[in-house]
């Protein structure tokens, strides 16, 4: 679980990963659903250097979870993570990389990552097919409508991505040896030529960005409290 960034569009003195939500911080909530499936054998959480705010977190949290420093980029801080795990975890076995800053994964899309990728080669990710129609604006000029995007065939990338350890280690590798920088682990897979599966998740699983997704974020999930409730 990356958890190193600093959340500057979040506007708040503390990262938007330990935002309160709901009587916990938002990287409880991203904890959860993994620390809750018994096929889940460990989590490894990449932290910012002197980072003041984990070790409160830590103390409520099971033993099985563990740090390591975090990178300048979130690939740095993914691979750190992956780079502590030979021992720990076969080149074989799968990883899960989930943003500490999605506090919304229901349950049931682990479940239906796990179940679909389980007999894959390579692995894949969460994704939500677009819904809205999409403008492009060149960078740097006036907010103004260039053109629209034909939308066919484009999904939104969610986590978590599910790869075979061995594979993604060395996928980011190569990108880190390479000065390019991914923007999640998929395209670092995609840039040595492996096709990785969609599976469509939930548009519920929001990146908290800025204050605003955390009322949002709070709403879903007192919904799917609700909805566990009900007959
Ligand atoms: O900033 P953004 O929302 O894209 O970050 C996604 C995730 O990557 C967050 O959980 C953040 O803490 C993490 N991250 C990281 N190391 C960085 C930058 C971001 O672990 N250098």
């Amino acid at each position: 679980m990356p958890a190193a960034g600093s959340g500057s569009r979040f506007g708040a003195p503390l990262p938007k990963q330990y935002a309160g939500l709901l009587g916990r911080t938002v990287i409880e909530w991203a904890l959860a659903p993994f620390l809750a499936d018994p096929r889940c054998a460990g989590v490894v959480v990449a932290l910012a250097a002197g980072d003041p705010w984990w070790p409160q977190v830590a103390a409520r949290l099971p033993a099985a979870v563990t740090t390591v420093p975090g990178g300048d980029q979130r690939s740095g801080s993914v691979l750190n993570g992956l780079q502590g795990l030979p021992g720990r975890a076969d080149d074989r076995d799968w990883v899960l990389v989930h943003d500490a800053a999605r506090p919304c994964l229901p349950p049931a899309d682990l479940a239906r990552l796990l179940d679909t990728l389980g007999g894959a080669a390579t692995g894949g990710l969460l994704a939500a097919p677009g819904a809205d129609t999409l403008k492009y604006c060149p960078p740097g000029a006036v907010a103004e409508v260039e053109r629209t995007v034909d939308r066919t065939g484009l999904w939104r990338a969610l986590t978590p991505q599910m790869f075979r350890l061995g594979l993604l280690r060395r996928a980011l590798q190569a990108a880190q040896d390479a000065g390019r920088i991914p923007t999640d682990e998929s395209q670092a897979l995609e840039w040595t030529g492996a096709r990785p599966q969609l599976v469509e998740g939930s548009a519920a699983n929001i990146k908290v960005t800025t204050a605003q997704d955390l009322v949002l974020a709070a709403a879903i999930l007192a919904a799917a409290a609700t909805a566990a409730t009900l007959p």
